[in-house]
């Protein structure tokens, strides 16, 4: 907590001697995304030869820095490795190259700059449809160039498991072939599934970008594959549980297991254990999960899955690990019912969860803001301005997207991040994430055309200003549609903006 406290005075501090300002579209040069926080431009320009001079500054708050270019050099002020990454990427985008004197020439510029949120992330969905390696680390290069710093990976799914777990040689063996998915890519490149060493790579390649990877392992829904792959682990009722049986013992340990095998895979302080969408049908109709609302003295079986989420995270939290979930942790009463939990407003809050548990906010609503009046920290990924695999708006698009529903980038640059959020409770706002549903985006092509420019325009939400009201889309979109062309002059095949 003290460490918090010294970290909110440095930024505070740093924010106070530097008032907000934002890039100017002026110039094609200074189109920088997201834009810094006080930038001012000088005339003339350094043609740098060799390194930028780079000097610790521990007064710059972590992920920080400050960036002075002048005709006879460059200096880089920061107190972290992320600062300095992140004002080399600032500089390589006003970068020009000099191909007669081989040097590089920047304009004069002084910058100092900071990120507003934490958790800055992208959420890639690799069991709807398998990405691979290669995609994974692509996604990589290009959201570490916008100071994202977190990538969920949604490695499990009722259609597939795609990440190997040492001890489970079942579990990507049977579970990682494709269940009910319309779409089949690259059949021919089966498996589809991670290595331990294609995980090592990953994460040390998200590492040298300052991107930490957060798992994702759904559970006790979304686990159709798993259940394909270890049968033993579902409740046996009538029709046959689609859900993993919360009353068996046995069942519970492989979950742990799981996790555990998790943890050693990924460095990640944070394990993302899914917990959305869980029917309760099949704990209504098995005996071992009745056996266990009675053994625990629990209301019904709508208090199973409070009972698992408590477990797990306290299960995590022995091996050093946050547990972070889906909003439906937070209820303690059937999710079929959302709009009854909503208008019950708190009163219907898991009394089960614990106050370390992160919640990862999917709900339009507020369910966000709730979770963190209440004290939880949140990460928010409303489906109405972050859900990337609604469609765009375009006039003309080639891919498919799900449901009718349409995310303009304009909307994306219109979220309030910290809609409904008590200002005493605004310290619980982590941040912000997109997600990119896998169920009609089958690999990097179409998965970038999505992403790209919509993920330009969270990249400012989350760094640059989180209030809508200081954002100026025209002025973003210029810029937007500098970067669309460097984007698409790296082989990322960004959308048109709209
Ligand atoms: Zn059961």
């Amino acid at each position: 907590m003290v460490k918090a406290a010294k970290t909110a005075a440095a930024v505070a501090a740093f924010a106070a001697a530097f008032a907000c300002g934002g890039a100017s579209a002026a110039d094609a040069r200074m189109s920088i995304i997201p834009a810094p926080r006080e930038m001012k431009q000088m005339p003339g320009e350094c043609r740098l030869k060799g390194d930028p001079k780079v000097e610790k500054s521990a007064s710059i708050p972590p992920e920080g820095y400050e960036l002075s270019v002048r005709p006879d050099g460059v200096t880089i002020r920061c107190s972290s490795a992320a600062g300095e990454f992140y004002a080399r990427a600032t500089l390589a985008q006003i970068e020009r190259y000099d191909r007669r004197t081989r040097r590089k020439i920047y304009p004069c510029v002084e910058i100092k700059d900071f990120p507003e949120f934490k958790w800055r992330g992208i959420l890639v969905d690799t069991a709807r449809h398998f990405l691979g390696k290669t995609a994974i680390l692509r996604v990589i290069d290009e959201m570490a160039q916008y100071k994202f710093n977190v990538l969920q990976i949604h490695f499990t799914d009722e259609e597939a498991w795609t990440l190997e777990i040492p001890g489970f040689p079942e579990l990507a063996g049977q579970g990682s072939v494709r269940g009910r998915s319309g779409f089949v890519y690259g059949e021919g490149l089966q498996p589809f599934r991670y290595s331990a060493k294609d995980i090592k790579d990953i994460v040390e390649y998200a590492a040298a970008r300052h991107v930490k990877v957060v798992p994702e392992i759904e559970m006790p829904g979304h686990f159709g594959a798993a259940l394909r792959a270890y049968p033993s682990m579902k409740c046996k009722c009538p029709g046959g549980g689609k859900v993993l049986c919360i009353g068996n013992p046995e069942a519970v340990r492989f979950a742990e297991e799981v996790l555990d095998r998790v943890c050693e895979m990924f460095p990640s302080d944070v394990i993302h254990f899914g917990g959305d969408e869980c029917t309760r049908k099949y704990w209504k109709d098995c005996p071992a999960c009745q056996a266990l609302v009675k053994r625990e003295g629990l209301k019904g079986v709508e208090e199973l899955q409070p009972w698992l989420t408590r477990r797990l995270v306290e299960h995590l939290a022995k091996k050093g690990r946050r547990a972070i979930g889906w909003d439906e942790i937070f209820m303690s009463s059937k999710w079929e019912k959302w709009d009854e939990f909503k208008k019950a407003g708190g009163d219907s809050f898991n009394p089960l969860l614990p106050k370390t548990t992160m919640g990862m906010c999917w709900r339009p609503w507020g369910a966000g803001a709730l979770a963190a009046n209440k004290g939880y920290e949140i990460v928010r990924c409303p489906t109405s301005h972050c859900y990337f695999d609604l469609r765009q708006g375009l006039a003309e698009d080639p891919f498919p997207y799900l449901g009718k529903g349409v995310t303009p980038l304009s909307k994306v640059y219109s979220l309030d991040i910290l809609e409904g959020v008590a200002p005493e409770a605004r310290a619980n706002v982590a941040g912000g994430q997109c997600c990119n549903w896998g169920e009609f985006t089958i690999g990097i092509v179409d998965l970038e055309w999505k992403l790209w420019p919509r993920a330009l325009a969270l990249s400012e939400v989350l760094w640059t200003h989180p209030d809508p009201a200081k954002r100026d889309f025209a002025e973003f979109s210029k810029r937007a549609a500098v970067h669309r062309r460097r984007l698409l002059s790296r082989h990322v095949n960004c959308a048109p903006l709209k």
